[in-house]
């Protein structure tokens, strides 16, 4: 067996109910390096072309290491959000691709893994020594310094100082309110420490609160994308409230990335008279309105009113508009 894994794999069947043990062989493990390519092999093997991602066909790859412990679906992933996301530890999320919906789709709330086996690596010497070397200089390095300040945030005022920062449904690079969203505000108004995944020494991420909102520090804090997103993208410059639907997503089970984006397209074809208060339901989506950013979140989530088209996505949405925002 390669060394760096255990050998074995899990694989479960959710229709007939049965657990089997995979064991590969050390070929197997030298051409499918690292939990990506493992996973990306069943893919391509397992699913046919064309399947549909929320149908029987399409299967789940989880390639992690033992510290995964529980990973849960909210009610975005059980409401087939089509940006649902599993979580685990309350504010970490395999986003971006909708996975919470596809365990959804297979009425999967839930994945608890508990790893008893060792992984033994190939030199464990010269690992020793090198992840020693990496906690001693990583934390003095000073390219490393603003991220341990201000975490994945600090690339906010970055962004804006070159123009690249998605404002108004990526319309501009630049926000005049950039300030209020940035990294250096969330540090100075609501952080309340740091926090890290396993064993780095960088520690990025942020515990935020916010007490009036009901902000906890157990949900993490906002990454840049986020900011961005819930942030500049729809004109939004309410830090507090952009923490808010921060936790809200790490609560529903939703990707913030997505949400705010969809978000702000809805906001853009709003405002140029492509959606209309026939569409929305009465609401209207004005530029900048953080209140309303937690009002849509919460719809999403539910599939609610027009959170149930905003829940599909903005390609997906544009469809059940009939093409119009597209
Ligand atoms: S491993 Fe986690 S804490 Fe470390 S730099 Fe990456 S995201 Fe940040």
């Amino acid at each position: 067996m390669s060394h760096g894994y255990t050998g074995k794999i899990l694989v479960a069947d959710l229709t007939a109910g049965t657990v089997a043990v995979e064991e590969k062989g050390d070929a197997w493990y030298r051409t499918h390096m690292g939990g990506a390519a493992a996973g990306m092999d069943y893919v391509l093997r397992e699913v046919p072309a064309g399947a549909d991602p929320l149908g029987p066909e399409n299967v789940l790859t989880f390639f992690g290491d033992k510290k995964v412990q529980t990973m849960t679906i909210g009610r975005a992933g059980e409401n087939l959000v089509k940006y649902a996301c599993p979580v685990t530890y309350t504010s970490r999320a395999p986003g971006r691709t909708g996975t919470g919906a596809v365990m959804g789709s297979k009425k999967l709330k839930s994945i608890v893994v508990r790893g008893t086996g060792k992984v033994t690596p190939h030199d464990p010497e010269s690992l020793k020594k090198l992840t020693q070397w990496g906690a001693k200089n990583v934390r003095v390095n000073v390219a490393m310094a603003g991220l341990q300040k201000y975490g994945t945030a600090e690339t906010v005022m970055a962004q804006q100082s070159v123009g690249g920062l998605p404002t108004r449904n990526w319309d501009s690079g630049v926000f005049a309110e950039a300030e209020q969203i940035s990294g250096e505000r969330m540090y100075e108004t609501m952080t309340l420490k740091n926090d890290t995944c396993y064993a780095c020494a960088v520690r990025c991420k942020r515990v935020v609160q916010v007490e009036n909102l009901g902000v906890e520090g157990r949900y993490g804090g906002p990454e840049y994308e986020n900011l961005a997103t819930l942030g500049s993208y729809c004109l939004v410059s309410d830090l507090e409230r952009v923490a808010l639907v921060n936790q809200m997503c790490n609560k529903e089970g939703m990707d913030p990335i997505a949400l705010g984006a969809t978000i702000g397209w809805a906001m853009d074809a709003f405002d140029k008279g492509e959606i209309t208060l026939e569409d929305t339901g009465g609401l209207a989506l004005p530029w900048g309105d953080a209140d309303l950013m937690v009002q849509l979140a919460e719809m999403v989530a539910a599939r609610e009113g027009f959170g149930d088209v905003l829940a599909e996505g903005m390609e997906g949405a544009s469809k059940r508009l009939g093409g119009r925002g597209a």
